[in-house]
């Protein structure tokens, strides 16, 4: 079921970085979007909502506003949207976060997401030196500044937390310690956005998934080093997740794991879609006609492209059906899979660096647990080449036909 909603309340930004999956990735259909989400299409949204949330039994959403960048609507839009939501699911629970890239969110902002309870996450990518590079206005200035002012601003006023895409230009040390400095409560991290046609700048083509090639795992599992042996570690969610995955607990998201995907994404036009940065495949494969105006929540579910996203964990490359890690890994998330020749039937591009970093978190978990914990949670040691031999060998599992042309369909060949 999907329960998580992620308004795109802006569809423009006022940076320009140079990695964006909506303006710089190959979609451009954002120029036809409405710049804002108007109020009439929240207070639609809202009403689908609540007869949504009655005919699934559901009471709890999770409505995350994001753009473009949500700061350049004006504050009252806010107030207007909780207002709506509250008055129109009045018997639910919300929890309301905003995604920003800070540029601009000073105490005002912060007073009125804490008056409505909204949790502020920043976009941030380490010290001002790279993020100064990537992270820009359109007029090529960098913005580490103005999001510094709103980190420290933020320590004092209920910040949630920072969220950094992984570059592999920082060393894990600089990023940590940039992150320690501004006394950052949490942070997360992405894997930079890409597939196999278009990859992450500092990749290297022909050595994608082959043996010990696994430059994000070496990444991350230097800073994993470093943030398990700082006795007042921020939180982290991606390392920790992987630690419960490992462990057998349910848990996990778009990336990891094997839970389903509740996310999907409101347009500014009140079109509902599939994880915007789905779009980095190749323009308009997340566009379709369903559209809030016109449409109940439900008919999302009937979109191709939502159902393979909803089940993306589910719906694998056969390789992944027989890993032995595939219930963290979860093959990966979608974007990272897709290929023109194969559409989505791949392997992530980061097979081997999950592959490398999850078996050196499991076997330091092991490391550090006692034995009959180990036993009890049936953890035993794993070694990365020969989880990588095992993949080129085993063929116990088949993936379902009709899964497989699911995948398949959208192949450019
Ligand atoms: S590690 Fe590779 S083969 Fe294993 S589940 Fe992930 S993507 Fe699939």
């Amino acid at each position: 079921m999907v329960t998580s909603f992620v308004l795109k309340v802006a569809s423009r930004c006022n940076l320009n970085c140079s990695y964006c999956y909506m303006y710089n990735l190959g979609d451009k259909t954002y120029l036809k979007q409405p710049k804002f989400m108007s109020m009439d299409t929240i207070r639609i949204f809202a009403q689908k909502l609540s007869r949504y949330g009655t005919e699934n039994s559901l009471k709890s959403f999770q409505i995350v506003f994001h753009g473009g960048e949500p700061l350049l609507y004006p504050k009252e839009f806010y107030r207007e949207s909780i207002k709506i939501f509250r008055e129109l699911l009045n018997n639910s629970y919300f929890d309301f976060v905003i995604q920003t890239n800070g540029v601009g969110l000073d105490e005002e902002w912060y007073d009125l997401f804490n008056e409505l309870n909204i949790r502020v996450g920043i976009s941030m990518d380490g010290p001002k030196e790279y993020h100064d590079k990537y992270r820009v206005f359109h007029n090529g200035k960098g913005s580490y500044d103005d999001v510094q002012q709103a980190i420290e601003l933020g320590l004092n006023k209920g910040m949630h937390g920072v969220l950094s895409v992984v570059n592999l230009n920082i060393t894990p040390i600089e990023l940590y310690q940039e992150f320690k400095n501004l006394n950052i409560p949490s942070f997360n991290l992405l894997l930079p956005d890409g597939h196999f046609d278009k990859l992450p700048d500092d990749t290297i083509k022909e050595k994608v998934n082959t043996s010990g090639y696994t430059p994000y795992a070496d990444w991350l599992i230097e800073l994993f080093e470093i943030w398990k042996s700082d006795s007042k570690r921020p939180d982290m969610r991606f390392f920790k997740t992987l630690i419960q995955l490992i462990v057998g607990e349910e848990v996990g998201d778009q990336m990891i794991g094997l839970k389903k995907n509740g996310v999907a994404v409101l347009e500014t036009n009140g079109n509902l879609e599939v994880a915007d940065s789905i779009r980095a495949c190749y323009e308009g494969i997340t566009r379709n006609e369903i559209n809030i105006h016109t449409h109940e929540i439900d008919a999302v579910l009937e979109d191709p492209l939502f159902d393979i996203y909803i089940n993306s964990h589910q719906m694998v490359n056969e390789k992944c059906l027989n890993c032995p890690i595939y219930e963290i890994c979860g093959g990966g998330f979608l974007l990272n899979r897709y290929s023109n020749e194969n559409g989505f039937d791949n392997p992530t591009i980061y097979c081997h660096d999950m592959i490398k970093l999850v078996t050196h978190i499991q076997n330091d978990l092991i490391d550090s647990l006692p034995a009959d914990v180990c036993k009890e949670m049936q953890l035993s040691k794993v070694s990365y080449l020969e989880i990588v031999e095992e993949l080129e060998n085993k063929t116990s599992f088949t993936i379902h036909e009709n899964i497989k042309d699911k995948l398949l369909a959208y192949s450019l060949v």
